[in-house]
């Protein structure tokens, strides 16, 4: 039987390396450490595997010995940043959790190069109070403020509103620092050369970014990232100053930046509006909710969710959807020009754009600091049962089959699911969706939520058959890199764990990803995903 204790001398060994104070094994701590009311609650329950201790090291040698000391007593290491993910927790039996929250440092700001230096719990929320401080900003992914950028940009994935002005996290990623399961601390990129800076991730040679990450990286399956650069983008205005109290606050007017609402009648015009907007390169930020997470987001305890849902005020101004869209310009004439170009796009694509204070001022100060700092997508995502997944196929795709495809697999799932009071009546269509890079890409996410003790509530089906469809329709599941199309995936999850295996050759991370898909040698192995018919995709 796998053990769920760690030994005395190994617990001692840590405490001797980290500290007293810095090493638990205490059953309590490890609840702590084990429940995770998070990101796919819904599907993984509340409690996940307990760890055999948590370790906090605080230097990147720390890091070395910590791994080192468990190796030698057969134990495996999760890091864990902010851990708004799952998968920061114990996937499998002991594993000690190296929670990184003493390596919290903002190293460097260098303003003239446009990037910072940063170690794995500087969260993206402190990061964007000190960058503003010199005229330059950071995306903040969709997670929020209190997520860590390192984390995204070497092991998740980091989309969100700003992707659109200020790409992904991992795409943001310059040089890396590695500490791998063999001691070895690695650079990758310009810091790999000495005094060269932290500016580029690439080079000299191949570059390692890709092959480390693939597409939505490696849950913590690799070693630990101790450092990386991370770009930095223009920001024209004074820092961004909120004072007041949670969870709305009052932040004031930015000179030169706007934020509105628009929203389309079907899903034909709003494609057409986001291509055109996209290639417009208008915006800072552009992220849609769906009246559902706008009634989350607003409401301060279920009885005014309640109260919200049945009065239809969202519902019935924007039931498809309304995207929240900002400009940040330099001058007020480029703030003027962009303007009037976005009220040309949504007016001549049949849309309805609105200033979002005609919304209420809670829902203004939601989209206003939603855009600026990504604040409210979070608190929409634990309204109003506390437990949350997304449906597949939760596609990274083009907008044509975002729209025509992903969101109607969704809608139909939701309503049929909502109608058997299988999951929360949340809005069947409460899509979230993001666009990356002033491009034709983007992502969506389909929200649900349970509720755990409610008997009739259904917790994976609607995920399964979501997952299905995309197979069948041959569309990315899951944010897959390509379409879910079969022996082109399984070549793609044989080779990450390839690679896996190549950076961590004893199987000393506890790793998700690995353990997932390294059973998976053969199309067989798939059964019924393997032989799903031929695709039906649009492309736009
Ligand atoms: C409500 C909600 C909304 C979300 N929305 C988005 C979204 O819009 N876009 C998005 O991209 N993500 C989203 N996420 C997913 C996730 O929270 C984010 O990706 C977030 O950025 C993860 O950061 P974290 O610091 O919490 O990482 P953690 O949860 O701590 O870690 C994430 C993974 O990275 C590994 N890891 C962490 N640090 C290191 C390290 N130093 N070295 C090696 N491996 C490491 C961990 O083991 C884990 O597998 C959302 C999650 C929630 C709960």
């Amino acid at each position: 039987m796998a053990s769920r204790t760690i030994s005395g001398a190994a617990l001692q060994e840590l405490r001797a390396t980290l500290g007293e104070d810095n090493v638990s094994a205490d059953p309590g701590m490890l609840q702590v450490y084990s429940y995770m009311n998070s990101l796919f609650s819904p599907l993984i329950g509340l409690w996940w595997v307990s760890p055999v201790a948590i370790a906090l090291p605080s230097t990147v040698e720390e890091v070395q010995k910590t791994i080192e000391i468990c190796k030698k007593n057969g134990l495996k290491v999760k890091p864990h940043s902010a851990a708004w993910l799952f998968t920061a927790l114990a996937c499998q039996s002991d594993v000690v959790i190296l929670d990184l929250r003493r390596m919290d440092g903002l190293l460097e700001i260098n303003k003239d190069d446009g990037y910072v230096v940063i170690e794995p719990y500087c969260t993206s929320g402190e990061q964007q109070v000190e960058v503003m401080k010199h005229g330059l900003n950071c995306h903040v992914n969709g997670a929020g403020p209190n997520a860590c950028i390192l984390s995204s940009a070497t092991s998740v994935q980091g989309s969100g509103g700003t992707s659109q002005s200020m790409s992904n996290s991992e795409r943001n990623c310059l040089g890396v620092e590695l500490v791998t399961t063999s001691g070895e601390i690695l650079h990758f990129g310009s810091p790999g050369t000495p005094n060269a800076g932290w500016f580029c991730g690439d080079g000299p040679g191949p570059s390692l970014r890709g092959m480390i990450r693939g597409a939505i990286g490696q849950g913590g399956g690799q070693g630990v990232y101790t450092k990386i650069g991370a770009k930095c983008y223009p920001w024209y205005n004074e820092p961004f100053d909120c004072n007041g109290s949670p969870p709305f606050f009052s932040a004031g007017v930015i000179p030169n930046y706007e934020i509105r609402t628009a929203f389309w009648p079907d899903y034909d015009c709003e494609c057409d509006a986001l291509y055109r907007t996209s290639e417009s390169e208008l915006v800072d930020y552009c992220a849609r909710l769906g009246p559902g997470a706008y009634e989350e987001a607003a409401s301060c305890s279920n009885e005014e969710y309640r109260s919200m849902v049945e009065s239809g005020i969202y519902r019935n101004t924007f039931p498809k959807g309304a995207w929240t869209i900002s400009i940040a310009a330099s001058c007020p004439e480029e703030l003027e020009t962009k303007l009037k170009t976005l009220e040309f796009i949504v007016e001549d694509t049949g849309g309805i754009m609105i200033d979002p204070m005609d919304l209420g001022s809670d829902a203004y100060q939601v989209v206003f600091q939603t855009a600026i700092r990504g604040c409210f997508i979070f608190k929409a995502a634990f309204m109003p049962s506390g437990a949350f997944g997304c449906f597949t196929p939760m596609s990274y795709e083009t907008i044509d089959n975002l729209w025509k495809v992903n969101i109607q697999v969704n809608d139909e799932i939701k309503k049929k699911l909502i109608a058997k009071e299988s999951i929360e009546d949340d809005y069947y269509d409460n899509c979230y969706a993001s666009l990356d890079e002033h491009g034709h890409f983007g992502h969506i996410e389909s929200p649900y939520h349970i509720d755990f003790w409610e008997p009739k509530e259904e917790n994976v089906s609607g995920f399964i058959e979501g997952a299905k469809i995309g197979f069948r329709k041959s569309i990315p599941v899951l944010y897959s890199p390509m379409a879910s199309k079969m022996p082109d995936l399984l070549n793609y999850i044989n080779y990450m764990v390839k690679i896996q295996n190549l950076i961590d050759p004893d199987a000393a991370m506890d790793a998700i990803a690995k353990s997932l898909f390294g059973t998976i040698r053969n199309i067989d192995d798939l059964g019924e995903l393997a032989t799903l018919g031929e695709p039906e995709v649009v492309r736009g």
